[in-house]
């Protein structure tokens, strides 16, 4: 008979969702209060109402739908819903999976989305860059003036964190790019792509980068601008870490930089920026968990790993600075490790959703969903 659909439903999906924190799913009536009250969701197909009926009925294809990364988990809908089924966390827990699905190696995305792998995700980066200090024969606290480069040259650092910048980076790419053909090929919500890829990708991250869309949520107004200050504390330290790079391999400059030189003011800045919006998430998550949920360990897996990479940032600087030797080298290994911790668990972490968020943003503003 034309027209049929073979729904084929996944039991241990539902199961997935459930102990991954999407238990309220099973709460659902499908009264579309969601999709009504949603500022963001396309007025063609909505989202979350139809991805809580398809997770529900265990069609796991809902991973592959370009809708769950729309979604910037305001909790709107979580406030309204009058069975308490929380589709704002669903669709969290929606996104998680997906990173699970396309990260590489799984088993590294499973052991970052599970509490009981933490201490052995933590242990890992501190065994490689011990064995590093040790085998190059820098093992101690250096004697005089505290500059960090005695204790972990550059070059080691540089030979360290270049290649896992550039791990992550390819585990994402051929995440994303596996993500982008299958939202655009066999899924149910396929839409006509068409258009300017450049010039739309180009209006896609003005978008995100000002928070455009994230900004016209209503019950966690406050967080798009949280959100604001984390992300321009990374870009500044972002090009922090480039001009860094670039006086050191191309004009061949020492560091210390001396206190109110301009990199040194930028970095401030950046981890100011950084820390003030961490702890502002940190507080806003507290104060709404009742309303929109307290989050996943998912979501605080990355929350304090930036809290951790800034509080360690910062007390490697004030240690340098009142000279203490013995607590300065110290904070600085743990810095390494928490910087280590980020690039490398990138594309298993809630960072994903920079990329997996910008290309599906992409494919909505190329289908004209709205955007
Ligand atoms: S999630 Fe809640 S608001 Fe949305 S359709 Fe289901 S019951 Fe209604
Ligand atoms: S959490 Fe916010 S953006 Fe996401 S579906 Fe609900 S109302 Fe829409």
């Amino acid at each position: 008979m034309s027209g049929e659909t073979l729904i084929k439903p996944d039991l241990q999906f539902v199961e997935r969702v459930v102990a991954a924190g999407g238990d309220t799913v099973k709460k659902c009536y499908q009264c579309d209060t969601c999709s009504v009250v949603c500022n963001l969701t396309p007025d063609q197909k909505p989202f979350p109402r139809k991805e809580m009926l398809q997770t529900q009925w265990g069609l796991k294809e809902v991973l592959n739908d370009p809708d769950i990364w729309l979604c910037h988990q305001c909790s709107d809908c979580t406030v309204y819903c009058p069975r308490g089924a929380k589709p704002g966390e669903v669709l969290g827990v929606l996104r998680k999976m997906c990173i699970e699905k396309y990260a590489t190696p799984p088993v590294l995305a499973k052991a970052v989305g599970d509490p009981k792998f933490l201490p052995l995700l933590i242990a890992f980066p501190m065994v490689l860059l011990m064995l590093a200090l040790k085998l190059t024969g820098h093992w101690g606290i250096p004697e005089g003036t505290i500059v960090y480069s005695h204790f972990f040259p550059t070059l080691l650092v540089d030979f360290i964190f270049v290649p896992t910048f550039f791990f992550a980076v390819a585990v994402l790419a051929k995440g994303v790019m596996a993500f982008w053909n299958d939202i655009n090929s066999a899924n149910p919500w396929r839409v006509k792509v068409e258009g300017n890829l450049v010039g739309n990708l180009i209006a896609t991250i003005k978008d995100i980068l000002f928070h455009n869309r994230f900004r016209q949520c209503e019950v966690t107004y406050k967080r798009s601008t949280n959100h604001l200050f984390l992300v321009f504390g990374f870009i500044f330290l972002l090009v922090v870490t480039t001009w860094g790079f670039l006086n050191e391999w191309v004009l061949h400059h020492e560091s210390p930089y001396f206190l109110l030189s301009p990199i040194k003011l930028l970095a401030m800045a950046g981890t100011a920026s950084l820390l003030y919006g961490i702890w502002n998430i940190l507080k806003e998550r507290q104060a709404n968990a009742e309303k929109a949920g307290y989050g996943s360990y998912f979501d605080w897996f990355l929350i304090y790993l930036i809290f951790a990479v800034g509080a360690t940032g910062l007390l490697s600087w004030v240690f340098r600075l009142v000279h203490i030797p013995i607590l300065a080298y110290p904070t600085y290994f743990l810095h390494l490790t928490a910087i280590f911790m980020l690039f490398f668990y990138a594309p298993y972490t809630k960072l994903a959703h920079i990329v997996y968020r910008t290309v599906a943003m992409l494919q909505a503003r190329m289908s004209g969903r709205g955007f």
